[in-house]
């Protein structure tokens, strides 16, 4: 059987390293400074490289199933996310960080339906979106809107780590909520101001807009009433 990833690898050394040499020798020798962290869904057909444009060092990733934040008290235990958050933040300073879900997510899906028993962590690991259902009828308006809630609730759950919150209301980090819609190629940006998903081709802004520093859980809730389920 040919071992296309060992073909791959090849072809990166020989193809396309060559280009970029330079800069990684530079990224070597000067350290990584990624200005933004890109918290993303697992999803294959989400490339936050060709999404924003970004090369090789200005992107700090991570990714998960459904792109949830975790708590910061640890109260759901050991979250690579949750230490990718406070390493962004307090060792590499970045300055703009995104929460990225997208349309036909596994992940949104799977908190309306059954999840194998064998499955006990992402099991537990969906937890994290279940805030975002709605109490309707399954639908694809329904996923769109369950979707576009849980970024808004995992941009919450980061306003609870302290060392974000202090910075967003210093205004030293800006906050984007993203839902990226794969069959028209663009990015929904969420803008707190009009507490609605705006087409990036008329948005004022990629979601660097003041996030409101309300109570806890109350932006989500005025969210949660501008978008009350049509019955
Ligand atoms: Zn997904």
């Amino acid at each position: 059987m040919p071992d296309e990833l060992l073909s791959r690898l090849r072809r990166f050394n020989t193809d396309y390293f060559p280009q970029y040499q330079a800069q990684f020798k530079d990224l070597v020798e000067q350290g990584q400074h990624p200005t933004t962290l890109f918290i993303g869904c697992s999803d294959s057909r989400l490339v936050p490289y060709m999404l924003t444009g970004a090369g090789p060092g200005e992107l700090f990733l991570v990714r998960n199933v459904g792109a949830f934040v975790p708590p910061y008290d640890g109260s759901a235990g050991h979250h690579g996310t949750a230490a990718a958050i406070e390493y962004a933040v307090l060792a590499l300073e970045v300055q703009h960080i995104v929460v990225c879900g997208h349309s036909h997510c596994g992940g949104i899906r799977a908190l309306y339906g059954e999840v194998p028993n064998e499955a006990t962590n992402l099991k537990a690991w969906l937890d994290l979106g279940r805030e975002a259902t709605l109490p309707v009828q399954l639908s694809d308006e329904a996923l769109r809107r369950t979707e576009e809630r849980s970024v808004v609730l995992q941009l919450e759950r980061l306003m609870d780590y302290p060392m974000v919150r202090a910075r967003v209301e210093q205004g030293r980090i800006a906050l984007h909520g993203w839902h990226y819609v794969i069959e028209a190629g663009e990015v929904h940006v969420f803008d707190v101001n009009k507490g609605a998903f705006v087409p990036a081709s008329s948005s004022e802004h990629s979601g660097t807009g003041p996030y409101r520093a309300a109570e806890p859980g109350a932006l989500f809730n005025e969210i949660d009433d501008a978008w009350a389920p049509r019955r």
